[in-house]
């Protein structure tokens, strides 16, 4: 991918040299004190190349991006049980929206809105204990992407555990609902704590690799799990600003409110961006305006 090193250096620069970062997601305290001057992306591809341009080695909450790798978990366990459980629709809402889990009796849309992402994770909790089900979302994460020095950062899970007042509204509706196998306090606190998984963007594109459908690397899950899992974070992995995404990026990707944004390019790539300050959506600002370039400018779009 020869113009690739350049492509990036540029827009590098170019997200740097205006101060618009966006708002950083300050409802969860620990997270309001991250600088949001900081701005990185790194793309793998298939071939095994990776090409980085910023803070590409600095640790961030990856937050709501961990909701792919629990969801691969859930359907690698349960196959097409969950969807019992939890949905396959765009919500149109926010991603705490409370309002359509009580129009929907319980069933979330789907696994990407926090309601269904705590419904994954109880179905990934059933029958164990969250250090147990935490040591597999970690072990998961950390074969994807080749490395080990990925953890959990309590403080952070600590912090949205003290102020998770919503999730937690959530979860009791869910079980007055009949939808949670285990105690709100237990599915919650697994939730949190793999949400608060630490990466760098580095990180998180070795481990998007597992997404990217292809020979050249090896396979973790089944061909068309992974097209389903492209297919929802096509659909719903962006809450309500997933059409606008699709619209203007054209690919498969999963945002965090830490400022992560996973993107796969099917057959050839997986791309990290991260930069702190959300847009209106709680989606990365810089990162998604980034991710527009980028595919824009390689000519990267499914469609
Ligand atoms: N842990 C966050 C929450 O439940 C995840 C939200 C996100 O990253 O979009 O609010």
């Amino acid at each position: 991918m020869p113009h690739l090193p350049e492509i990036l250096a540029q827009l590098n620069a170019d997200m740097r040299a205006t101060d618009d970062w966006g708002d950083i997601a300050a409802y969860i305290p620990q997270l309001a004190s991250v600088d949001p001057a900081q701005f990185a992306i790194v793309v793998t591809t298939a071939d095994g190349e990776v090409f980085t341009a910023g803070d590409v080695d600095t640790p961030f909450s990856v937050q709501s991006i961990t909701k792919i790798f629990t969801l691969a978990i859930a359907l690698g366990r349960s196959g097409d049980q969950l969807w019992k459980r939890v949905g396959r629709e765009p919500s149109g809402r926010a991603f705490n929206s409370i309002v359509q889990l009580e129009a929907e009796q319980g069933r979330p849309r789907n696994p990407f809105i926090n309601a269904g992402a705590i419904v994954t994770t109880d179905e990934v909790l059933t029958g164990r204990e969250p250090r147990e089900t935490l040591a597999e979302i970690l072990q998961f994460v950390r074969a994807a992407a080749s490395d080990d020095d990925i953890h959990i950062n309590e403080k952070v899970a600590a912090s949205e555990t003290a102020h998770g007042h919503r999730n937690f509204a959530l979860a009791h509706f869910l079980a007055s609902c009949g939808n949670l196998n285990n105690a709100p306090e237990k599915t919650l606190g697994t939730y949190f704590h793999h949400c608060a998984i630490d990466m760098s963007a580095r990180q998180l594109a070795m481990a998007g690799r597992f997404l990217i459908e292809t020979d050249k690397l090896p396979r973790m899950i089944l061909p068309a799990r992974i097209r389903r899992l492209n297919a929802l974070m096509l659909t719903c992995g962006h809450y309500d600003g997933s059409g606008d995404f699709a619209y203007r990026v054209g690919l498969p990707a999963k945002s965090g409110v830490g400022g992560g944004i996973l993107a796969i390019v099917p057959g050839r790539a997986s791309i990290a961006v991260w930069s702190p300050g959300l847009n209106r959506y709680g989606n990365s600002k810089k990162g998604t305006q980034a991710m527009a370039r980028l595919a824009r400018e390689m000519g990267w779009s499914i469609f």
